[in-house]
Order: C-alpha cells, then structure tokens, then sequence
C-alpha cells in the first residue's frame, strides 16, 4: 500500500518510516498540497482535516497525525491549542515560557502537581473514505526548568514516567521514541494494520 504523509517535519517522517516502513510505501506529502488550517477542536478532528485535504488531493491513501499536551493543574491546557499556545506565530520558546509562568501562576510546584500528557492521535485514511484511527499517550511531568537540547517543541520540559528523570530532549532519538507519544500511536497502528 502507498501512504502519502501529511507531516513536512523530517524528524517526524523518519520516525514514521523507522516504524511503519517494512509494511508499506511512503511517500511525501506533494509541495503542491497548500498547509490546511486546523481548526477542529478534537486532536481527532485535526488529523482528519489534514489527512483528507491529502486523500482528496492526491487520490491515494493519507497519514496524519495530531498531538496536544495535557496539563492536570491548567484544566487541561494546552491541548488541542499547544502549537499556538501563547500567540499565533506558533514560536516554540514562546509557548514553553508560557508553560512555565502558567504553573507559577496556579502554584503548581511539586512534581505531582506537574502531572502532564503527550497525546497524539494518528489517522489512516483511504480514498474510500475507511480510516484507522489509533492513539498514542506518554505520561510525565513538566520540569521546572527547560534541559537538553534535542528534539523540538516541548521536549525540553517533559520528564516522561517512563524514563530516568531526563527530559525527552535530553534523550537520544531512539530512546525517546521508545516512550513517546508518538511512537506509541505509530506501533498501535502498525499492529491494526497487520490485523
Ligand atoms: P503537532 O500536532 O505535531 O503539530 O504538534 C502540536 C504541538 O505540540 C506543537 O507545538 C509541537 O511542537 C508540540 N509537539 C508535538 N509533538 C511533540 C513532541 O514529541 N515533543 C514536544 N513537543 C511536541
């Protein structure tokens, strides 16, 4: 089966083909296909957007995924929102200082009050219009200050539980994906597809 992937990220891409690439055919999201806007308010619902604008431009079968952090003490927060969580411009530093001065703001100091979530959801579509749809979650906490220096986004401040205290940017990118959000929806997906 030929999948076309929705994600321009080529960390992302590589680790999409590092776990599903035996099974199918990846190709690469064409430059023609414009960016869509994602204004759902589900992470699902996200995913389905782009994963169809690719369906319906290419013809052929679409991979897209959506991820959101999960904040206990912000209700929440950010969610669905986390790209642009503090503007528009989707600035990741922005983003982590707001992170930061928002656990102040509510007290949240100790490790448990820190409680937080990487949720992605992945969706296969088909030009048929049948999905597979498949989540991944990564539970951990919000350091008190960014470390390491790999990865992106908020993988300077999350210390996943299924770790040794480092944040996933101070993990090797294997190491990382072994625990990740991601990874784990990625797997869960491969599995379904084998079914
Ligand atoms: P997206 O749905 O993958 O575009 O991610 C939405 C937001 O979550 C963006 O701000 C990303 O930077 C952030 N994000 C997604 N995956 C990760 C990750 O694995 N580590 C850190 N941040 C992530």
């Amino acid at each position: 089966m030929r999948i076309v992937l929705a994600t321009a990220n080529p960390g992302k891409a590589t680790e999409i083909a590092a776990i599903l690439g035996d099974a199918v055919e990846l190709v690469a999201r064409p430059e023609s296909v414009p960016d869509v806007v994602e204004d759902a308010d589900t992470l699902e619902g996200n995913a389905r957007l782009k994963a169809s604008a690719l369906v319906d431009a290419t013809g052929e079968a679409a991979l897209a995924d959506d991820t959101g952090l999960e904040v206990d003490a912000l209700g929440g927060a950010p969610g669905v929102h986390s790209a642009r969580y503090a503007d528009a411009d989707g600035d990741a530093a922005s983003n982590r200082r707001k992170l930061l001065s928002e656990l102040d703001r509510v007290g949240a100091t100790s490790t448990a009050a820190r409680a937080a979530r990487f949720r992605t959801v992945m969706i296969l579509r088909r030009p048929d219009g049948s999905e597979v749809v498949a989540e991944g979650v990564a539970e951990g906490h919000i350091a008190d200050e960014m470390r390491g220096d790999a990865g992106f986004g908020y993988d300077n401040l999350f210390v996943p539980t299924d770790g040794d205290g480092r944040t996933f940017a101070e993990m090797p990118a294997d190491e990382k994906n072994a625990v990740s959000h991601r990874g784990r929806a990625l797997r869960r997906l491969a599995e379904m597809l084998e079914d």
